[in-house]
């Protein structure tokens, strides 16, 4: 009888466990089940949707090649597939473990239903796996890292099946359009649709052309306008390559690429995070955090939307607010200072951030995004503490963002680099909105709301 395989974040047929072991079973059922219920207020965002519609146009295109096809379908992920199995006649599925909390319920509703078969392969180690001498789990990145690294190299990638013999009968699939994924009117995906190839194809693309490259990642990563980094996060997030195979082609490339592999271990420790607080992305981590003096009211709501739309007054962050509108990622170090300035100069909650970041983010993951806002804002099981505030301006110097404020705020393209940074009052161009708040003020109202909290705390 033939077997299902359960497809979700692993969008790929290279390095893909279930899919093999499958493959080896029996007849296969690749199917996607679009399950908005299960994930409730975490359903995909608007970036993350257009990003799955391609990738699943992508994933059929390549099971067609291999005389297989995409079975799509929707609704509660157990009931439909037992109700496949009940029409298949299929024995069991398999899937790769996913470690959302709305997956683990799901992956424990579709166990009671069905065979389920649950294989790693998403991530380094299986999260959970990595744990100290006494048996604990890692709650900071660095100890983890460490005693992660320690069992590297992860193991050889699995080659893609030969071949998927298919069942009897094809079951029905919706059609992907009627899935209504992509935006319609206004169709604001025209800049992600320049920028990115989802799919496989594209991941391995963007892997073959990070390769050439990786040795200057060291020195490149932090520098905006410069395209140092390997633009991988979404075809990670996806599953469209794994991170055993970004491991194996960047470390034989050779060079000092030690920095860029621990970034990979970042996407393992988020994942370590999450399933010891499965509510990271809504409940701050430190003690009474959530209780902390934010503003609200009108004005602090029209600030968000000024953050949101990149009209804050500072060029560094309304670049990287207008790269992540325009392309569904930002660079990393321009996350971290639009992040610290959402939370400390304009004191808005951390979690308004990261929603906005989960809808408009090509590679919103519900452990990285959480783990980093946390980061940013001092409020998670890390060290890192409210009091520290980055300083936009300074920071945009230091990382010589000119270049890049030009690409993303042409109200100052003609601005000299010297000056891009921090527009004194007679060149800034009317255009150009004026600052939120000053950077003294906001770093004085921050630290005043810092002492309130620890007075009545
Ligand atoms: P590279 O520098 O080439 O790194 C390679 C890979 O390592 C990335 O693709 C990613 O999978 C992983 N990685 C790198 N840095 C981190 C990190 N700090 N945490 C976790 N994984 C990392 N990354 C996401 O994938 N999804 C998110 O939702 C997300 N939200 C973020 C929110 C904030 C406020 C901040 C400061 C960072 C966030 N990041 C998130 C982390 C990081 O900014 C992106 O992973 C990175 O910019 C992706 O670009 P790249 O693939 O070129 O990265």
């Amino acid at each position: 009888s033939p077997v299902i395989v359960w497809f979700r974040r692993d969008l790929r047929l290279r390095d893909q466990a279930a899919l093999s072991a499958a493959a080896s079973a029996g007849p296969v059922i690749p199917v996607y089940v679009l399950d908005d219920e299960c994930a409730k207020h975490r359903r995909m965002g608007g970036a993350s949707r257009w990003w799955l519609h391609h990738s699943l146009e992508a994933l059929d295109a390549a099971l067609r090649k291999k005389g297989s096809r995409l079975i799509l379908r929707r609704g509660r992920c157990e009931e439909v597939l037992a109700q496949l199995a009940r029409e298949t006649g299929a024995s069991a599925v398999h899937a790769l473990h996913h470690y959302e909390p709305w997956w683990r319920n799901a992956q424990k509703a579709v166990g009671k239903a069905l065979t389920l078969h649950l294989h790693h392969g998403n991530y380094l180690a299986p999260p959970g796996s990595v744990t100290t001498g006494t048996g604990g789990a890692y709650k900071i990145f660095t100890p983890f890292w460490r005693a992660l690294n320690e069992r590297m190299p992860p193991a050889e990638p699995l080659r893609r099946p030969h071949t998927l013999a298919a069942p009897e009968r094809w079951p029905e699939s919706d059609a992907l359009g009627d899935w209504k994924l992509l935006p319609a009117k206004p169709d604001w995906a025209g800049g992600m649709r320049d920028f990115w190839e989802p799919g496989e194809e594209g991941a391995a693309g963007r892997l073959a052309a990070f390769v050439e490259a990786a040795a200057r990642y060291e020195g490149q990563r932090n520098l905006p306008a410069i395209e140092g980094t390997s633009f991988l996060s979404p075809h990670l997030h996806f599953g469209e390559i794994s991170p055993a195979q970004v491991w194996h082609a960047v470390a034989d490339a050779g060079g000092s690429v030690a920095t860029f592999l621990s970034e990979i271990g970042w996407r393992d420790y988020a994942q370590n995070v999450i399933l010891q607080f499965p509510d990271y992305g809504a409940t701050s981590a430190k003690e009474g955090f959530d209780d902390f003096p934010w503003r609200s009211g009108a004005q602090a709501e029209a600030d968000l939307v000024a953050w949101q739309q990149g009209r804050t007054g500072y060029p560094i962050v309304d670049a990287g607010m207008r790269q992540l509108w325009h392309t569904g990622w930002m660079h990393n170090r321009v996350r971290m200072i639009a992040a610290s300035f959402l939370v400390k100069h304009l004191l808005i909650d951390w979690r308004r951030g990261e929603q906005w970041f989960w809808d408009t983010l090509v590679d919103a993951d519900y452990g990285s995004n959480a783990v980093n806002w946390q980061w940013s804002a001092g409020s998670g099981v890390d060290a890192n503490m409210f009091v520290r505030i980055m300083a936009p301006l300074s920071q945009s110097e230091k990382f010589d963002a000119a270049r890049y404020i030009r690409e993303w705020v042409p109200e100052l393209a003609d601005l000299p680099s010297g000056e891009i940074h921090d527009p004194a009052p007679m060149i800034r161009p009317r255009a150009y909105p004026a600052r939120l708040i000053e950077h003294r003020a906001g770093r004085e109202r921050a630290l005043g709301a810092w002492e309130r909290f620890k007075g009545e705390g």
